[in-house]
Formats: structure tokens, C-alpha cells, sequence
């Protein structure tokens, strides 16, 4: 191990708090590794894995052969049983590729022969009567459609906190607001990172810091890796259009996407989108008209009835970390003895994430990382059942233990008060009202805020023991009140989980 100030001294350091750097914390977290997870921001799961279509793929888009390919459909048969030790929600929902025109449809059979060679399960090619019983609101010119059973959905950040925190509980040290600046070497080997909070000493380090991952590879010497961000709009429409589609219903797709998609989200409301824009600003998350324009028109294709059910309730838009290779980069540095990449990550990343996190850790033990077993690991998460799909009798057991378990701040999406203060003391606790808003859904529903940002406030101001005006929304400056001193308190970025 390097040697330094114990307390920044790790075997083991993880360039950011993705899914796919709170997958690997999870994986090495099963062993005796001293491991830190550094992220940038005020919170995890700020990056790509706030921002996507939030399907877990089945696996049969990727072309055989590649990282996406293996890792998508290995990551993808984990889901269940890691949602259910997070407490996770996740629904198998399914996935249909909808051929519109006779013209399309032998791309089917394409698709189904791609999904047998990587190994996808109970694919099959449904034919139009059977199609619109399972999904009424197709188009009619749909004539038929590959069926993914194994394809679902999930709530990638909320799934990106929870691995972080079971990280956390089994013994990895979370450093928010902690950018690394630049890898440090002796010679050719990791000697340690270089960040906003100082030097961290280790042996390895993990790259996996999103659209900036050529980036701190560079820092390193190692300029193997170029990325280019691909930006994707989309439109989150009200739960009252739950019914719409019940499975997540793709295009045919193109050669740079999955096309556009009509997809229920895991929380009831349907998603359109994503356009597929390549970019070059690695922070250009902004939405466009006119590609939200595109987003109307290429969900409408598939399932006219989204047009009635516009204004969406919000817009958001996020950044794939296209590399050149156009496959994931899961791999020992080719320059640098210690760092390892785990770049590239575009989807289907959020499916891969536990199989990349599971290869990441195979590539440590071959450059040298010992994992004794971790006695006291722990893949199970505690948490409460959320008030929002809990029965009538566990909320009414819940709020005769603790009051507050029965007092709703946010109407649109039934988040209690109680709910609100855990996320805040939980053991990798919200610093920041999207923080609070990401962990409960609490700003997430029809008014978007309107209702409860005024309750929650006070709220979350007392629990950080900050003035309200202090209080940010997600990153440092990020005043809600404004306010004439720099947001300060306990827990105010660079905190440790
Ligand atoms: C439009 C769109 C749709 C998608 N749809 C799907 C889908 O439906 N299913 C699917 O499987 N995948 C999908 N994906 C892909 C998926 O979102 C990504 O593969 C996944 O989120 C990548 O996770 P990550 O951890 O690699 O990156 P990120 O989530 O971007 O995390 C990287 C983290 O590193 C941090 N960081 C960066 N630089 C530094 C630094 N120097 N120091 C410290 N921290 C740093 C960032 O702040 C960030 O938190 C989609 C992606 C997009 C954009």
C-alpha cells in the first residue's frame, strides 16, 4: 500500500459516484480493500445516471462480440436480486421493438438473431393481433414486434444512491465534492490522485468519471481513450397517461440509438425520448425546441396518443460518454500499471453497471489487488418501504410508531415528512434539496415543486443546521433564497458520505 496520512491512504480509489463507480464501491466492498469513492458534485449519480431512459436492456441491440454485448445481458440477469438486497423498486416490465410498415419488419428478425448470439433469453416475434392486446395504444400501421421479456425498469439514481450507501455501510469512505485534479505517479505505477480536497495516496485507481473519463486518464499519461458527448432530450409526462404503454416500446433502431422510446418509468409516469445529438460541451445538458419537437414526433410514430397527452409535467436532457470505439472500454490502462478504465460507459450502461463492476474487480486482481473476503459485508440495504406504494396498513403502522411517517409534504408524489428527514440522516445523507428531491421524489410529480418546496425547506435547512437561505439546491453558489453569505454548514459539500 502506498504510505501517507492513513486517513487519505487507500489501496483503492474510484474516480466517480456514476453507477458504474457506486457498482465497483459495492463489488470491492465485499473484501478487505480500503477503498475511497471520490465524486465531484455535491451528491452522487449527478451525471449520466440521473438523466436516461432508466431501462434495464435485454440485450439484444448491441453487436455480438462487444463489452456492451456480454456485459449488458450478464448485468441485466443481476438486476433482480441486486434491486431486491437495495430495496430497490424494479419491474420486469418487458420491451417491444415495434416494426412500423411491412418494410421494417424484417429487421426483427435481425434483432432476434443478434439477441440469440449474445444470449438473450425468451426472445420471440409477436405478430399483430397478439401485439395489441398486449399494447393497445400502438400505432395501427405496427405489424409486428420483437418481444424482451427480460427487459425492465428501475430508478437509475435512486439505484446509484442505494448501491453508494450499501458501499458505504460495508466500509467504503464516500468523498463528495472531492473532483480529482490529475493521477500522480511514481514512474509508470498509480501512485496516488491529486483533487480539490487534497492528495489521496493508493495503489489503483478506478476510472470511471463519466463523459470526463479521457480526461483523467490523460492526466495520467494514458491517452488511449477519446470521448465525445451524445446529448438525449426527452419529455416526462403526467401519471394520468400511466396507461399508455405498460412495457417499454422501442423504434426500430437507428446506427447511433435505440431510437426513440415510449417507456412507463418505474414511478408511473411515461417518458419519451432521447434524441441522439453529438455535441462537444461535456456540460450541455440544456433542451432545445427543436428537439424536443423530434422527441414528439418519433414517440408519436410508435404511440399516437402521447400528442393528447402533452404539456409534459418537466424536460430534461443527458449526456452519453460516447468513446471512440463506439464499445465500452472496461480495462487495465495500457500505459499506467494501476489505473484501470471503465470508460465509455454510453448505453447500455446502466444495464452493464454490475457486470462492469464485477470485471473491473477481475482486472484489479490481475494487476495485483488482494480481496480477502470482508467478514461483516452486508448486500442488504435497510430501508423503509416507501409511503407512496405501501398498503394502507403498513402506513398506518408506520405512523403510529413515528408521527411524522403519516405526514405528507408532497402531495403529488405522497412523500411524508419522515421520508424527507431520513433521506437527510441516512448513512450517505442528501446535502441539498435535489438531493432530498432525488432520494424521496419529493418536487418529482405533477406541480414539480410548487407544493412542497416551501414545506421541505424548512425541513431540510433544520436538519443540516443551515439558514434557509443557505440552503442549496445542488451545487456550491446554488442558493434557493439568495442570501447575502456563502452557503455554509455542517454538511456543506466535501463532507465524507
Ligand atoms: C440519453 C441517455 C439514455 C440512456 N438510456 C439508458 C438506458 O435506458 N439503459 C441503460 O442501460 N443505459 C442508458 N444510458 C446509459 C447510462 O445512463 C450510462 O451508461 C450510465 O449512467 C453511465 O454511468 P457512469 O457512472 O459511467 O457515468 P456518470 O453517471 O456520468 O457518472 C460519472 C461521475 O463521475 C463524476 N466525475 C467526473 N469527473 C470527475 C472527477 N474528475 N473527479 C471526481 N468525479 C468526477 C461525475 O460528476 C459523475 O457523477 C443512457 C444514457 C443517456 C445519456
Amino acid at each position: 500500500m502506498a504510505r501517507g496520512d492513513p486517513d487519505r491512504t487507500f489501496d483503492v480509489v474510484i474516480v466517480g459516484g456514476g453507477i458504474v463507480g457506486a457498482m465497483i464501491a459495492r463489488e470491492i466492498s465485499r473484501y478487505l480493500v480500503k477503498t475511497a469513492l471520490l465524486e465531484k458534485e455535491m451528491d452522487v449519480a449527478g451525471g449520466s445516471t440521473k438523466a436516461n431512459s432508466a431501462i434495464i436492456h435485454a440485450g439484444f441491440d448491441p453487436e455480438p462480440g462487444t463489452l456492451k454485448a456480454s456485459l449488458n445481458v450478464k448485468g441485466a440477469a443481476l438486476y433482480p436480486g441486486i434491486a431486491g438486497e437495495l430495496g430497490v423498486e424494479y419491474t420486469q416490465s418487458g420491451s417491444l421493438v415495434v416494426a412500423i410498415g411491412e418494410e421494417e419488419a424484417p429487421v426483427l428478425e435481425v434483432l432476434l438473431e443478434r439477441g440469440k448470439r449474445n444470449g438473450v433469453a425468451a426472445l420471440e416475434i409477436v405478430g399483430k393481433d397478439r401485439l395489441f392486446r398486449m399494447e393497445p395504444g400502438l400505432s395501427r400501421a405496427a405489424v409486428a414486434a420483437l418481444f424482451a421479456p427480460s427487459a425492465g425498469i428501475i430508478c437509475p439514481f435512486r439505484l446509484a444512491i442505494a448501491a453508494a450507501e450499501n458501499a458505504v455501510c460495508n466500509g467504503v469512505r464516500l468523498f463528495r465534492d472531492c473532483a480529482v485534479t490529475g493521477v500522480v505517479l511514481e514512474g509508470s505505477r498509480v501512485k496516488g490522485v491529486e483533487t480539490t480536497r487534497g492528495f489521496f495516496a493508493c495503489d489503483y485507481v478506478v476510472n470511471a468519471a463519466g463523459v470526463h473519463a479521457d480526461e483523467v486518464a490523460r492526466s495520467a499519461g494514458d491517452d488511449s481513450i477519446s470521448i465525445r458527448p451524445r446529448r438525449g432530450q426527452y419529455h416526462v409526462l403526467d401519471k394520468a397517461h400511466a396507461g399508455l404503454v405498460t412495457r417499454v416500446v422501442f423504434p426500430v433502431p437507428t446506427k447511433v440509438s435505440k431510437g426513440i422510446v415510449v417507456t412507463p418509468t418505474i414511478d408511473g409516469n411515461v417518458l419519451i425520448g432521447p434524441t441522439a445529438e453529438d455535441i462537444d460541451d461535456k456540460e450541455d445538458t440544456t433542451t432545445t425546441e427543436a428537439g424536443l419537437a423530434d422527441v414528439v414526433t418519433g414517440a408519436a410514430r410508435l404511440v399516437p396518443g402521447v400528442v393528447d397527452a402533452l404539456p409534459p409535467i418537466t424536460q430534461y436532457s443527458g449526456l452519453r460518454a460516447v468513446e471512440k470505439s463506439g464499445d465500452f472500454v472496461v480495462a487495465a490502462s495500457p500505459v499506467v500499471s494501476g489505473l484501470v478504465n471503465a470508460a465509455g460507459i454510453q448505453s447500455p450502461g446502466l444495464s452493464a453497471a454490475p457486470a462492469i463492476a464485477e470485471m473491473v474487480l477481475e482486472i484489479l486482481r490481475e494487476q495485483g489487488l488482494k480481496t480477502p473476503p470482508n467478514p461483516g459485508f452486508n448486500p442488504e440495504r435497510k430501508t423503509r418501504r416507501r409511503f407512496a406504494v405501501s398498503s394502507d396498513a403498513e402506513r398506518d403502522i408506520a405512523a403510529s410508531a413515528r408521527a411524522d411517517c403519516g405526514h405528507i409534504v408532497c402531495r403529488c408524489e405522497s412523500v411524508t415528512r419522515a421520508e424527507v428527514v431520513d433521506a437527510l440522516r441516512g448513512p450517505l445523507g442528501a446535502v441539498t434539496l435535489d438531493g432530498v428531491k432525488r432520494r424521496t421524489r419529493a418536487g418529482m410529480g405533477r406541480c414539480q415543486g410548487g407544493f412542497c418546496t416551501p414545506r421541505i425547506i424548512p425541513i431540510v435547512a433544520a436538519e443540516l443546521g443551515v439558514r434557509p437561505e443557505d440552503l442549496l439546491k445542488n451545487e456550491p453558489g446554488s442558493r434557493l433564497l439568495g442570501g447575502a453569505t456563502k452557503a455554509a454548514g455542517a454538511r456543506d459539500g466535501g463532507s465524507e458520505a
